[in-house]
């Protein structure tokens, strides 16, 4: 399999064949779709201008609105209609709900990139795996006929200890699911050990909401087992960056996607936190070239002792739009303070809402009957952490509502 054999070439090999598709995609989306042949021309632009990394930073940016106002018409590629296309919708966590069109062939090459991320970590393709997501009813692949890689859907939409309950019926192997349903999952568990104590997965796979630090090792303690991180997007055929057994930052997968770092309009350093912008190399229905994808995620020059060339990111800080701005101006990332917050035992749920500079409002649902004597001292930890005057209020409910996606966005910004 060609993809398992590139994330072991040398990172100057990877890097070399991943400019050279960059430059194919670009030149191929200003030649077949009206879009990016609009986007250069109005710059004075060709493609061939761009003849090394740095020259990359010429081009335009692309954003989510341009992407809603111009598809299908402008952004299709010549030559495809939806029909021809596997279509996908966002998940409109940013307000924007867009579909995205792929190629067959770039969907079978996405496919075979998220394979490789789970036999990284030592998936067996025969295991069974216990999916979480909103929607229940898939088409099964093709490879599941053969029992290959079967998936059972868990919604994420149904109540904790009903997802427990298929839990202790599938016993799976691996759990993919997002964070918040996880560690929701995790403080049921924890209080009813012997109830649960059949659920014991080799892996779990964390994806698709911020994972903190505090919150895999919660999970890895309550299920016994490595929790890995994973970062992805639709827009580019669902995952980008993933973890080996190693863990030492997220691997990017070089060969479907070039992700830059970008501050201020120039690359960040490694170890700085910059705004994600993407661009696709495999998809030739709906190119998205230097796509603003709305992450901010740390930068890194490291290799991985694994020995894998596929260069490494370190953490996402969250959504850009989601970051705390204090009265001084200073910003805080999701990273921060969700921990803050996520490690009081005594709290099931939680979302932090920024009312405006000065206030926050806090929504929490209790994991047991109410227990409002945590608050001070919750409120403290937050104002030592936030080191300024910020106004919290605290708003006790039965229940926060997630997106159609089932994601549970624990910080949002109504600035
Ligand atoms: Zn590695």
């Amino acid at each position: 399999m060609a993809v398992d054999r590139n994330q072991w070439l040398s990172p100057a090999r990877i890097e070399e064949s991943q400019f050279l598709k960059f430059k194919k995609i670009i030149n191929y989306a200003y030649n077949n779709t009206i879009f990016y042949r609009k986007k250069f021309d109005s710059l004075g632009l060709k493609p061939q201008e761009i003849k090394s990394r740095e020259d990359i930073l010429k081009i335009p940016l692309t954003t989510k609105k341009e992407v809603l106002a111009n598809f299908p018409a402008n952004l299709l590629a010549q030559g495809y209609s939806l029909s021809d296309c596997h279509t996908e919708n966002t998940s409109g966590s940013s307000g924007l709900k867009l579909t995205v069109a792929l190629d067959y062939k770039a969907k079978d090459f996405c496919d075979c990139v998220y394979a490789r991320a789970l036999f990284a970590v030592g998936y067996k393709p025969w295991q069974s795996m216990a999916y979480f997501w909103p929607s229940v009813n898939h088409r099964k692949e093709f490879h599941e006929y053969l029992g290959l890689m079967p998936k059972d859907w868990i919604s994420s939409h149904i109540r904790p200890e009903a997802q427990l309950d298929i839990l202790l019926k599938l016993k799976p192997r691996i759990i993919y699911g997002f964070p918040t349903i996880l560690v929701v999952l995790a403080k049921i568990i924890e209080n009813e050990r012997v109830k649960y104590s059949a659920i014991r997965p080799e892996f779990i796979i964390s994806h698709a909401e911020l994972l903190t630090e505090e919150a895999r090792k919660y999970l890895e303690r309550v299920f016994g087992c490595p929790v890995y991180n994973e970062y992805g997007a639709t827009e580019f055929g669902f995952r980008m960056a993933w973890e080996c057994r190693k863990r030492e930052g997220l691997h990017i997968d070089a060969d479907s996607v070039l992700i830059e770092f970008i501050k201020d309009g120039l690359p960040v350093k490694s170890g700085e936190a910059g705004e994600m912008i993407i661009t696709g190399l495999v998809n030739r229905a709906m190119p998205l070239i230097r796509y603003q994808i709305g992450d901010v995620g740390v930068a890194s020059d490291r290799k991985c002792s694994c020995g894998r060339g596929l260069p490494l990111m370190e953490v996402i800080e969250g959504r850009r739009d989601d970051f705390i701005i204090l009265p001084s101006g200073k910003l805080v990332s999701p990273r921060g303070v969700v921990p803050i917050v996520e490690k009081v035992k005594e709290i099931l749920e939680f979302r932090i809402i920024q009312k405006d500079k000065v206030k926050l409002l806090i929504h929490i649902v209790f994991s047991g009957g109410s227990r409002l004597e945590v608050l001070p001292i919750l409120k403290k930890d937050l104002l030592d952490f936030f080191n300024e005057c910020v106004d919290i209020e605290f708003e006790i409910r039965q229940d926060i509502a997630r997106s159609e996606r089932g994601k549970l966005k624990a910080v949002i910004s109504e600035l």
